[in-house]
C-alpha cells in the first residue's frame, strides 16, 4: 500500500480545504455529504456554473444522440458516429456530476474526478473512432498508421486515464506536479488523435482544400487551443484575484470553449460522414464496439483501483495528525 507515497497525501487532503489560486471566495463548505453537494448545485457558489456549463450541453448532445439513433440505427456506417456521440454525452455529464460533488469530503471529491478524467479519456477514444472511419486523409486510409490508429488509442486512453487519476493523489502535497501531469495525460492523446486533421489542415493551408468540413475542424482545433491556453493561463482570475470568483473565472471559460469545440468537432466529423461516403471502408463492430468496450473496461479497472486507494482515513488517524 506504502508506494507512491500515497498514505501522507490521503494525510494532507484531510487537513487542506481545498482553495483555487485566483478565487477568493464563493467556496462551498468543505465536507458536505453527497445530497448536500446535489443541491448546492441550485445554490451560488464558485462551482454553480461549472456544473451546469457541462450539465446543459450533456443533455443537448443527448437529445442529438437520441435523434441520430432513430434515423440511423440500423446503418452501419453510422456506428462509429453513434458511439462518439455517446461519449460526447458522458463526459460532460461526469464532469457536471464530479463538480456537484466536489465539495465532498475527503476521498468522495477525489472520486468524482476520477470518473470525469476516465470519460474524458472515452471521449478522445471517441474522437478517434469517429476520425478512422470518416476524417482520415484518403491518401492514408489503409496504410500502416491507418491499421493501427484506433488500437493505440485505445492504449493511450488507458495510460491518460491512469495518469489523470494517479495525479488526484498528488493534490494535496504537490498540486503544480499534479496539474502538470494531468495536463500532460490529455494532451498528448489529444495530439496523437488529431495527426489525421492536423494533416488535413496543413494540407489545405498549402492550397489544395475543397471539402466543407476543414472550416469547422479548424473551429474545433482552435478551440482546443484555446481551453489549453485558459486552462494553463488562468486568466482572467490571475490578473485580478477575487474579481471573478462566481462569474468568468477561467475553469468556466474553459469548459464553455471545450463544449465549443465539442460541437464544431460533431458537425464536422457529420460532414465528413455525409460527403465522404463510400470512399473511407467501414469499420467493423469489432473495430468500434470491440475497441471502445475494451478502453471502457480498462478504465473501469483503473477507477476500481482508485476508488480502493481512495478509502476514507479512520477516525483515530484523522485526528492524530
Ligand atoms: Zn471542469
Amino acid at each position: 500500500c506504502c508506494s507512491f507515497g500515497i498514505p501522507t497525501a490521503l494525510k494532507g487532503w484531510m487537513l487542506l480545504p481545498y482553495r483555487e489560486p485566483g478565487i477568493l471566495s464563493g467556496y462551498r463548505p468543505a465536507g458536505l455529504s453527497a445530497g448536500a453537494c446535489l443541491r448546492s448545485v441550485f445554490q451560488l457558489s464558485n462551482e454553480t456554473l461549472n456544473i451546469w456549463t457541462h450539465l446543459l450541453p450533456a443533455g443537448y448532445f443527448l437529445g442529438t444522440l437520441v435523434r441520430r439513433l432513430r434515423a440511423a440505427r440500423a446503418d452501419p456506417g453510422a456506428r462509429a458516429l453513434l458511439l462518439f456521440l455517446g461519449t460526447c454525452c458522458l463526459y460532460p455529464l461526469a464532469s457536471g456530476g464530479a463538480h456537484a460533488l466536489g465539495a465532498m469530503a475527503g476521498p468522495g471529491r477525489h472520486r468524482g474526478y476520477c470518473c470525469d478524467y476516465a470519460a474524458l479519456g472515452l471521449y478522445g477514444l471517441g474522437s478517434a473512432l469517429a476520425y478512422s472511419a470518416y476524417a482520415f486523409p484518403l491518401e492514408w486510409v489503409g496504410s500502416t498508421f491507418h491499421d493501427f490508429y484506433v488500437p493505440v488509442a485505445v492504449v493511450n486512453t488507458v495510460l491518460s486515464t491512469g495518469l489523470s487519476c494517479y495525479s488526484r493523489f498528488l493534490e494535496a502535497e504537490r498540486p503544480r506536479l499534479s496539474k502538470a501531469s494531468r495536463i500532460l495525460a490529455f494532451v498528448y492523446p489529444y495530439i496523437f488523435d488529431s495527426i489525421p486533421i492536423f494533416y488535413r489542415l496543413s494540407r489545405c493551408a498549402a492550397g489544395g482544400c475543397s471539402e466543407g468540413s476543414i472550416r469547422l475542424h479548424f473551429r474545433h482545433s482552435l478551440c482546443a487551443l484555446l481551453t489549453f491556453l485558459i486552462l494553463t493561463s488562468r486568466l482572467p482570475e490571475r490578473l485580478a484575484p477575487g474579481t471573478f470568483d462566481l462569474i468568468g473565472h477561467s475553469h468556466q471559460l474553459f469548459h464553455v470553449c471545450g463544449i465549443l469545440g465539442t460541437h464544431f468537432q460533431l458537425e464536422a466529423v457529420s460532414m465528413d460522414m455525409a460527403e465522404r461516403r463510400g470512399r473511407l471502408p467501414i469499420p467493423s463492430s469489432l473495430e468500434t464496439f470491440g475497441s471502445l468496450g475494451i478502453g471502457a473496461a480498462a478504465s473501469l479497472a483503473i477507477l476500481g483501483i482508485c476508488f480502493l486507494r481512495l478509502r476514507p482515513e479512520p477516525i483515530s488517524r484523522e485526528k492524530a495528525h
